[in-house]
């Protein structure tokens, strides 16, 4: 029998993913102890930290999580962050493998002139603000104006339009922060527009996401009759399936009467964002026509942009592109990668399965003898690690706080208050 420690950095959905392949990969011959370091106290990843409130069904694959980690082998050490608390040598040094596992958490920037303008900010920013995320508690965002302008044709940028332009009572039975809670109910904003740079045939929205907004109880949703009918001209007869089940969604929602309800949403395509102007914070944004020439511009107080991530760079590792550099989740030595750090921002959750377990085939196949050289435990500096048994402490107090609220959980939000919870 062969036993093998591994390192994984990042406990996201792509990290436990690895772990779950490794534990998947171990046989008579073969077996794996799992070290999970994260720099926050909490695990999860972007299922506590991104993933929109009101989709809870997408966040019950935080019960996989924790089967993979009340297994056999696995430890989680949270609230340790490479870089200040410990290295990727150090990690290199004592552990067979090392996995990183960091996703993309750096906003892409437009690049135009008046971008960070105060009431101008990423979905980066605003996505963990919303979320509970530690590092965000204390965002000021501005929802004094009428009108909020989101940038860019994926699903982060529908899930901001969403949460902007929800009914804020519908947050309550939800994960939602406190604090944006109770700032979103006193927002001003009824407008909310999702703006896109091409046309509806190439938005990056998939369709179960598109299909959900006409059952929104509070919120005109419009968009355009004309806009989608030249889309399904351009799109032509030969349209991907993807593409095709868009456009039916989005004439669904195009054909359906408007509603009286104060707030809305209005979809614009075919804009091309040149400026954001304003005398000391965002007043409007000035867009061209794509194709054209047509100069318009919006009114707001305030522009978000959900148009992809970076991955925020760790010392040691080789970045290019906003990802690490790798060939198939290989980077050098016994360093490897998966996820959004490997491939870029895409896919959804469930797609970091197969990645991570192609990855780690790809890892074991590469071991040489267990080299024994220690863990983790001799380089850690603080006693305020969060295990998976503090973790569970955790966990089970912000449910238990939840439960008269008729919340799925009530999050803690500073790093002080979550290691109190896990008596830390
Ligand atoms: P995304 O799906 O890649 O969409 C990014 C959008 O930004 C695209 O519409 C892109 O337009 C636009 N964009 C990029 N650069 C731009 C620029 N300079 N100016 C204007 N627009 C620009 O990324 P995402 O929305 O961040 O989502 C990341 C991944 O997470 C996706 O795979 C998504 O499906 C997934 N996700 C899933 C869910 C869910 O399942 N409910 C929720 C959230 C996220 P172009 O196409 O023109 O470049």
């Amino acid at each position: 029998m062969k036993s093998y420690m591994v390192a994984i950095v990042g406990a996201g959905p792509a990290g436990y993913f690895a772990a779950q392949a490794l534990q998947n990969l171990a046989s008579d011959e073969l077996s794996f102890s799992i070290d999970m370091i994260e720099r926050l106290p909490t695990p999860w990843g972007l299922v506590r930290s991104g993933v929109a409130p009101d989709h809870p069904k997408i966040k019950t694959v935080s019960k996989v999580f924790e089967k993979i980690a009340t297994a056999e082998g696995f430890r989680l050490f949270a609230n340790l962050e490479l870089g200040s608390d410990l290295t990727i040598e150090q990690l290199k040094e004592r552990y067979d493998a090392v996995v990183i596992a960091t996703g993309s958490a750096r906003g892409k920037k437009l690049g135009i002139p008046g971008e960070d303008l105060p009431g101008s900010l990423s979905a980066a920013t605003f996505v963990p603000w919303y979320n509970a995320h530690p590092d965000f508690k204390d965002e000021q965002i501005d929802l004094s104006s009428q009108t909020a302008v989101v940038i860019g044709a994926g699903n982060v940028a529908m899930d901001v339009a969403r949460m902007l332009a929800l009914e804020p009572s519908e947050l309550d039975p939800t994960d939602t922060a406190d604090h944006a809670i109770e700032a979103l109910k006193k927002s001003a904003i009824r407008n909310v527009i999702i703006s896109a740079r091409r046309g509806p045939e190439h938005a990056a929205f998939t369709s179960p996401e598109l299909r959900e907004l006409p059952k929104l109880e509070h919120t005109n949703v419009i968009m355009h009759p004309e806009d989608i009918a030249a889309a399904i001209v351009r799109a032509g007869d030969e349209i991907e399936k993807d593409t095709k089940s868009n456009l039916d969604a989005m004439t669904l929602i195009a054909e359906s009467d408007a509603t009286s309800h104060e707030r809305t949403m209005t979809f614009q395509f075919l804009a091309t964002p040149i400026e954001i102007k304003g005398d000391g914070k965002v007043e409007e944004v000035v867009f061209q026509h794509t194709g054209g020439d047509e100069v318009f511009s919006i009114k707001c107080g305030l522009v978000i942009t959900a148009i992809g991530y970076e991955a925020a760079s760790l010392e040691g590792i080789p970045y290019e592109r906003g990802k690490v550099v790798n060939t198939d989740g290989y980077v050098s030595d016994n360093l490897y990668v998966v996820g959004w750090a490997k491939r870029g921002p895409s896919g959804v959750i469930g797609t970091n399965k197969s990645d991570a377990a192609d990855v780690m085939k790809l890892l074991v196949s590469q071991l040489g003898e267990p080299k024994s050289a220690g863990d983790i435990t001799e380089i850690i500096t603080h006693n305020k690690v969060v295990t998976q048994l503090h973790w569970q402490q955790i966990n089970a107090a912000e449910v238990a706080a939840g439960e008269p609220l008729g919340k799925p959980r009530k999050k803690a939000v500073s790093r002080e208050e979550l290691l109190n919870l896990g008596a830390l």
